[in-house]
């Protein structure tokens, strides 16, 4: 008995290898200089054993300044480019039982990371989670798709709906969590339903469920990961589409300094108007803490011009929530995530 689990176990190994080095690590978005460690002697020391990965491999101490578009934040103990579901399955799990933390990352675009770096495996969605299905009122997306690759799929089949999402930098899994959005529409307008997995296993929510509010949702990423997302959409003429999504797009770049390392809007816009307004009222348009800057197009972005440290860019935070809460007597809540 003992000899065919050795067997199966060996087998299961070759196979693990013979797929990581037929795959090109660029396919993978591998970054050059990340840590190798062997498949198999990791996951041992890391999962003592208990279970195994198939299709994915874990690696140490990866920046993930590379996984973030502000560029900024230290090393994650552990990562895990996901490349199957079973294995997201024994991750989760095995977290679970050992109280280890984990964090679940799309395109790091609403994320500022520590300094300090995170104490824990971060995981990301690899190409398993990127497969996108259209019918005539359905987009069935995983949730590693980007939103510009969909908003491209749906427009390639006349699928409207999602427009106003054009040019937010991010995957299906991390817009669902943040209702990612603008005055034009959120995604929380055109979910129906999502599949999620917890350590207890995969589970369908329907948009109710989701508890969708402003730049929020109810889904907890320390907990439950976002596989899949069912989209309502309609019938609508392609060129319309298109030349919606270019309007968009076009505003975009005249209005925000989307060229640049930052996560977008830091701040949500309190009820009293929007944030940059308050932002720039306050004289802060130029401010500079080391690398960090609050920019001169949109007061309610910061950025990174070469060299910030997420250390910078806290820094700012504080500076313009203490003078716009002098000024004004309005407390700027936060839109990105701080890890
Ligand atoms: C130039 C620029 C413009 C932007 N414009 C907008 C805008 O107009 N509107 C807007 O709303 N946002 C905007 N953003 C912010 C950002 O693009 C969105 O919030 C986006 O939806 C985040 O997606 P992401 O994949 O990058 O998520 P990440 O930043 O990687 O993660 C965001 C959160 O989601 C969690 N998460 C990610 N994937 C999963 C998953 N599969 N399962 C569970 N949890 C997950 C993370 O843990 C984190 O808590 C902009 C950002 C930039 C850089």
């Amino acid at each position: 008995m003992k000899n065919y689990f050795q067997r199966i176990y060996a087998i299961i190994s070759t196979f693990n290898l013979i797929v990581n080095s037929i795959i090109p690590d660029s396919f993978l978005h591998k970054q050059p200089g990340m840590n190798d460690i062997p498949v198999w002697a990791d996951m041992s020391a890391l999962l003592q054993n208990k279970s195994k990965l198939v299709f994915s491999k874990i690696e140490e101490n990866i920046p993930l300044a590379e996984y973030t578009t502000f560029g900024v934040g230290g090393n994650a103990d552990y990562f895990c480019l996901v490349r199957a579901k079973e294995d997201l399955s024994i991750l989760i799990n095995w977290c679970k039982d050992n109280n280890f933390p984990f964090l679940t990352i799309g395109n790091g675009s609403n994320l500022l990371i520590n300094d300090k770096g995170f104490g824990g495996l971060v995981i990301k969605l690899g190409n398993c989670f990127k497969r996108i299905s259209c019918s005539d009122e359905t987009i069935i997306a995983g949730a590693g798709v980007s939103l510009p690759v969909l908003l491209k799929e749906a427009a390639n089949h006349s699928l409207g709906g999602l427009e106003p999402l054009a040019g937010i930098p991010g995957t299906v899994g991390g817009a669902v969590i943040t209702n990612a959005g603008t005055h034009l529409g959120k995604m929380g307008d055109v979910v129906s339903k999502l599949t999620v997995m917890d350590f207890r296993g995969e589970r369908k929510i329907s948009k109710r469920q989701v508890g969708f509010s402003y730049r929020e949702s109810n889904i907890n990423p320390r907990e439950e990961i976002v596989l899949e997302v069912e989209f309502s959409v309609f019938k609508k003429d392609k060129s319309k589409i298109k030349e919606e999504m270019k309007n968009h797009l076009e505003k975009r770049k005249r209005c925000q300094p989307w060229n640049l390392k930052s996560a977008g809007c830091v701040f949500k816009n309190p009820p009293q108007g929007p944030a940059a307004k308050f932002i720039e009222e306050a004289g802060l348009k130029g401010l500079s803490r080391g690398g960090a800057e609050v920019s001169r197009l949109h007061a309610n972005f910061i950025i990174n011009t070469g060299a910030a440290t997420s250390g910078d860019i806290s820094e700012l935070i504080r500076i313009i929530q203490d003078k716009v809460q002098k000024k004004f007597g309005i407390f700027l809540e936060t839109e990105i995530r701080i890890v």
